[in-house]
C-alpha cells in the first residue's frame, strides 16, 4: 500500500476530489451523494463519517450569497421583467447547490479523518 495521506492540504484536496481520506485514491461515493461502505483501494472503514447537515449549511450560505447577491445588483442595474429573474437565477440555484455538496461533503469527511473527529463516549475506552 502506499503511504496514507498526513498532512491536511493533502486531506482538504482528497476531500474535494471525493476520494477516501485515508489513502487519496479510492471513491467516496456511490451514487451521487451515497457514501459506500468502505475504500475499495485501501479498505478504510466508512462508517465513522457522519457529516450530517454541515455541508448543506456551507452550501446553503455560499449560494445564497452568490444568488442573492446577483439577483440585487441585476435588478438595481437592469431593472429587468420578473420573468427574467427567474430564468436567470432558478438554474444558476440548481447550478451552485448541487454542484458544490458533493466536494463539501467530501472535504468535511476528510478533515473529520484528519481530525479524528467522532462522537463523545463516556468510558475509558480508548481507540
Ligand atoms: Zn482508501
Amino acid at each position: 500500500m502506499e503511504k496514507p495521506i498526513d498532512s491536511l492540504s493533502e486531506s482538504i484536496l482528497a476531500g474535494f476530489a471525493c476520494a477516501c481520506p485515508r489513502c487519496g485514491k479510492g471513491k467516496l461515493f456511490q451514487g451521487f451523494f451515497t457514501l459506500r461502505q468502505r475504500c475499495e483501494v485501501c479498505g478504510l472503514d466508512y462508517g465513522f463519517a457522519d457529516s450530517g447537515d454541515g455541508p448543506a449549511v456551507f452550501v446553503m450560505f455560499l449560494a445564497g450569497f452568490i444568488v442573492v447577491g446577483a439577483a440585487l445588483v441585476t435588478e438595481v442595474v437592469y431593472k429587468p421583467p420578473f420573468w427574467v429573474h427567474a430564468v436567470l437565477w432558478l438554474p444558476l440555484i440548481l447550478v451552485v447547490t448541487l454542484g458544490p455538496l458533493r466536494p463539501m461533503k467530501g472535504l468535511m469527511i476528510a478533515l473529520q479523518y484528519h481530525h479524528k473527529a467522532a462522537e463523545g463516549r463516556f468510558g475509558g475506552e480508548r481507540p
